[in-house]
């Protein structure tokens, strides 16, 4: 429950994917505007000012690319989440150059956008600089780096995605397909073992500085908030 909803803009043409996103995401507690053209979701991004967009490339009357590009041209700082072909996957580099954020591959895995729509919308309301700090850790979630103590951190990409998950819902439970989910990445197929082996290495990366990642049987894990220990010096 936030008592001030995120909005979204859903850019999507198949009227009836557009339904099943909105309908999905709506339950998650967002507004969702849908614009089924390129030239009215243009003239609302212009307007009006969203949390996210969830930007389809096809789309009559001008197409995804062309808006990611005038958004960007107008220095609007909106996520942009691109829904793909697969076939465009080799756009992305061009996309990602015209200022998108994060793609998810159509035909579209709910719980995988969702992940990525929060994901997106967190880095969206920190500000540029947006980090998180754990006692002793602090992450950028931007720059994707970690520091202990400012000693910066060795992470993989996995590690880092699972760390930035896990920090971003601190003493809740999150279970491995959730993991896997946020650590989704073109190429890769992650295994539930895969998962347990750079969990407990980022456990090892972790624990010298008091921050611990706990498994609870069955369930998960979850990142226990750090001790305050006040200006304890040690
Ligand atoms: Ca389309």
């Amino acid at each position: 429950m936030t008592d001030n909803p995120m909005r979204i803009l859903l850019v999507e043409d198949d009227a009836l994917l557009a339904d099943g996103l909105a309908r999905a995401l709506r339950q998650s507690g967002y507004l969702v505007d849908i614009a089924s053209d390129g030239k009215t979701a243009d003239r609302w991004l212009e307007a009006e000012s969203f949390d996210l967009t969830i930007l389809d490339l096809g789309l009559p009357e001008l197409d995804g690319s062309e808006i990611l590009h005038r958004l960007r041209q107008r220095r609007q700082r909106t996520p942009v989440l691109v829904l793909s072909a697969r076939q465009a996957l080799e756009e992305r580099v061009r996309l990602l150059d015209l200022g998108a954020d994060d793609f998810v591959v159509k035909p579209v895995a709910l719980a995988e956008l969702e992940a990525r729509v929060r994901a997106l919308i967190r880095r969206g309301q920190g500000s540029p600089d947006s980090s998180i700090t754990l006692g002793r850790l602090r992450l950028d979630t931007v720059g994707k780096r970690a520091w202990l103590e400012g000693n910066a951190l060795e992470l993989t990409a996995r590690e880092w995605a699972a760390l930035e998950f896990l920090s971003s819902r601190v003493n809740r439970i999150v279970n491995k397909e959730q993991i896997t989910q946020a650590l989704y990445s073109w190429e890769d197929d992650i295994t539930p073992n895969a998962v347990e082996k750079f969990i407990s290495r980022l456990r090892i990366k972790l624990e010298p500085a008091g921050i611990n990642i706990r498994t609870v049987r069955g369930l998960g894990y979850f990142l226990e908030k750090p001790v305050e220990a006040g200006n304890a010096a040690d």
